[in-house]
This record gives structure tokens, C-alpha cells and sequence, in this order.
């Protein structure tokens, strides 16, 4: 079997995989509400909130549209700040729907600074919301979001958080760090296949909403609020996965969210130390590389695209190339949800078998 080490989807755990093959259900029954109500409690201990939270039937860059058709009206003016792929993917959604949108585009590989976010909503104080990517998956960087939260509230904006790749794996107190609407996906680093967006709403996020004119349909919160007080969904949801999700959670549950987060910290740090040993360069700035996701520079002669495959075919390691500017400049490994210190043993030493063959000399 492949060591599938790209950030999302990952590998499921065995009782996952099991659950998930189980019959179908009315997803308008009893069985269903009883099922989407655990799902729900658990999913915001894991958020730490104590407001909505909604199961969307759809794959992340789903949950981040719903963040942008719930929340805003055309022409609303809007502050993106930028890290990676990621965020401007964020932005785009923003402007694709009408808004007018302010970059603040950081260097690829760093993390965003909040006194440059301060200085943007000083310049512009017309700005009402603030879109913000928590881990940037194309870079390998976790952004500061405490600190960033911090800025926004001072300000007094709505901040709509991308934590798809890091919610559930890197410490994120939905409501201490006031998040307004925390977006995150099923096959990131909670143990699930792909298929559903999983978001928080607070009050200021329903305030945001009320005001909200444009035209969102499938994505509507108000819909999903009205359907859950039945036990129900809006529109038919991927039943399966949220059988999953509820046997996932009780293993991250029984885990406990301060050893899961210290699980991926030590992982990635046996990550970051094992590429750094073999005298590879890591790619984002050490103070903020990510928990989740590594990135790694191909220095040295290395050819990434070439290394990508031949860790692929020969020792059946599957690693993540770049995006976009990045592609054939640096690879990317995964090590979130379902990982153990085994995969990523496995992993540096197919590495350093295959590093020679992929022109790497040091
Ligand atoms: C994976 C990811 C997305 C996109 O999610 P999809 O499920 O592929 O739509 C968006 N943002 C971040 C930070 C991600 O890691």
C-alpha cells in the first residue's frame, strides 16, 4: 500500500473505513438526526465553540464560497490577506461574487504580519470584512491568527477564517480567538474522505448574514440553521462520510485535542529534522513553518518533479509537488489527520534512497 503523504486527502484509520461501508439511512429519519446531532457535538469541542456549526455537503473551496455568499453583498468592501495559493483562491471567490477586494499579499513561504493587516484597515476604514487563510498548504506556513484576530477586533470587522488544513491539527480556539466563520474540510486532518466543508458561525457571522444580498442558494447558513433544527440537512448530505466522521471524532475525542496537537507538532518537527539531516532546505520561514504540511526547496541540484515521481513508483511514497510559481520548485509532504512517527520514518529513508537519483548532490 502507497504511504499517501500529500495534505489532504489522507489515509483513514481502519474503524473509519469500516463505518463507512455501512447501509444506507433516511438522511430524513431519526437515525440521521440522531447521527448529525453527535457529529455536531463533537465537531465543536474539537472547533472549541459553542456556536453553529454546520455540515456541508461539498469539498473545502465549497465551505470558503459559503463563507463569502453568507457573509457579504457586492461591493462590500473587503481586506484579503495573502500567503499562498490558498488565499488568493479565497479572494477570488470574494471577487468572483461582487466585492471589492484590498490584496495584502505577503511573500510566498512567509507568514502574514499583523501590523501590516493593522496599517490596511487604518488606510481603509470602509473595509468590513477580513478573509484569512490560519495554514497556507501551498507554502507550508501557519499564519499568526491569534495575533491577526487580535488586529481585526481592534477594528471591529468580521473575520472569516480558511482553516481547512489546520482546524482539528493545529490549536485553533474558534471562540477565544474570536472567529467569526471558521471554514474547514473532511479529508484534511480529521481521518475522513473528501465530501464535506464543516463551518462555525457565531453572532457577528448571523449578524453579517442577515445583511448579506448576495444570492447564495446550496450554501445558504440560514437554510442549513432552519434544517438542523429537524435533524436534517438542506439537500441530501454525503451520508457516508458522516458516518465516518462520527467514528473519526470519537478517536480524536478519546485522543484528546492537547495530545493530537502535540502529535502533529512532533511529527512535523521529526519531519523538518529528518529532511534538514539528509541537507535538504526547508522551503517556509522557520518560525512559522506548519504542523500539517512541510515544504521543502529543491536545492542542490534537486529536481522536484523528478523526485515526486520517483518516490512515487519506487518506494510508493506519494509527496505533493508545488503550485502554480512553485511548481518544480519545491515538494510538499502531508503529515496530518491519520499519522504516525512509522510513516514518517518510512518516508526519510525512501527519501535518501531516491534523493541521489533526482540530480540532489548536496
Ligand atoms: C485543501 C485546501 C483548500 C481547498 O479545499 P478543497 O477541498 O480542495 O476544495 C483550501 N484551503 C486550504 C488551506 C486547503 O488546504
Amino acid at each position: 500500500m502507497d504511504n499517501l503523504r500529500i495534505p489532504g486527502p489522507t489515509p483513514l484509520p481502519d474503524e473509519v473505513l469500516k463505518t463507512m461501508s455501512r447501509q444506507m439511512i433516511n438522511h430524513r429519519g431519526p437515525e440521521f438526526k440522531e447521527l448529525q446531532d453527535n457529529v455536531l457535538a463533537d465537531l465543536k469541542k474539537l472547533f472549541q465553540t459553542k456556536n453553529d456549526v454546520f455540515l456541508l455537503t461539498g469539498s473545502g473551496t465549497g465551505g470558503l464560497e459559503a463563507g463569502v455568499v453568507n457573509t457579504m453583498s457586492p461591493g462590500d468592501k473587503v481586506l484579503s490577506v495573502s500567503i499562498g495559493v490558498f488565499g488568493d483562491r479565497f479572494a477570488d471567490i470574494a471577487k468572483h461574487f461582487g466585492a471589492d477586494v484590498t490584496n495584502l499579499n505577503f511573500e510566498w513561504g512567509k507568514a502574514a504580519d499583523p501590523d501590516a493587516v493593522r496599517k490596511a484597515l487604518q488606510a481603509d476604514p470602509k473595509i468590513k470584512t477580513v478573509l484569512v487563510t490560519h495554514n497556507e498548504t501551498s507554502t507550508g506556513v501557519t499564519n499568526d491568527l491569534k495575533a491577526i484576530s487580535a488586529v481585526v477586533q481592534e477594528f471591529d470587522k468580521l473575520l472569516v477564517v480558511d482553516a481547512i488544513s489546520s482546524l482539528g491539527s493545529i490549536e485553533l480556539p474558534v471562540d477565544d480567538w474570536n472567529i467569526d466563520v471558521a471554514i474547514t474540510g473532511s479529508q484534511k486532518g480529521w481521518m475522513v474522505p473528501p465530501g464535506l466543508a464543516m463551518v462555525s458561525v457565531n453572532e457577528k457571522g448571523w449578524k453579517a448574514h442577515a445583511e448579506s444580498k448576495i444570492p447564495g442558494f446550496y450554501w445558504d447558513f440560514g437554510k442549513a440553521k432552519d434544517y438542523l433544527a429537524k435533524g436534517q440537512t438542506p439537500w441530501t448530505p454525503a451520508v457516508s462520510v458522516i458516518y465516518g466522521l462520527e467514528v473519526a471524532l470519537k478517536m480524536m475525542l478519546k485522543e484528546g485535542l492537547p495530545n493530537i496537537f502535540a502529535r502533529h507538532a512532533r511529527i512535523a518537527q521529526s519531519v523538518r529534522d529528518g529532511v534538514k539531516a539528509l541537507g535538504l532546505s526547508l522551503f517556509a520561514e522557520p518560525s512559522h513553518a506548519s504542523n500539517t504540511v512541510t515544504s521543502v526547496a529543491g536545492s542542490g541540484g534537486l529536481d522536484t518533479r523528478k523526485l515526486v515521481k520517483l518516490m512515487r513508483e519506487q518506494e510508493h511514497v506519494v509527496l505533493a509537488g508545488g503550485q502554480r510559481t512553485l511548481d518544480g520548485k519545491i515538494f510538499r509532504v502531508g503529515h496530518l489527520g491519520w499519522v504516525s512517527d512509522d510513516d514518517i520514518k518510512g518516508l526519510l529513508s525512501s527519501l535518501k534512497k531516491v534523493l541521489p537519483q533526482a540530480g540532489f548532490t548536496g
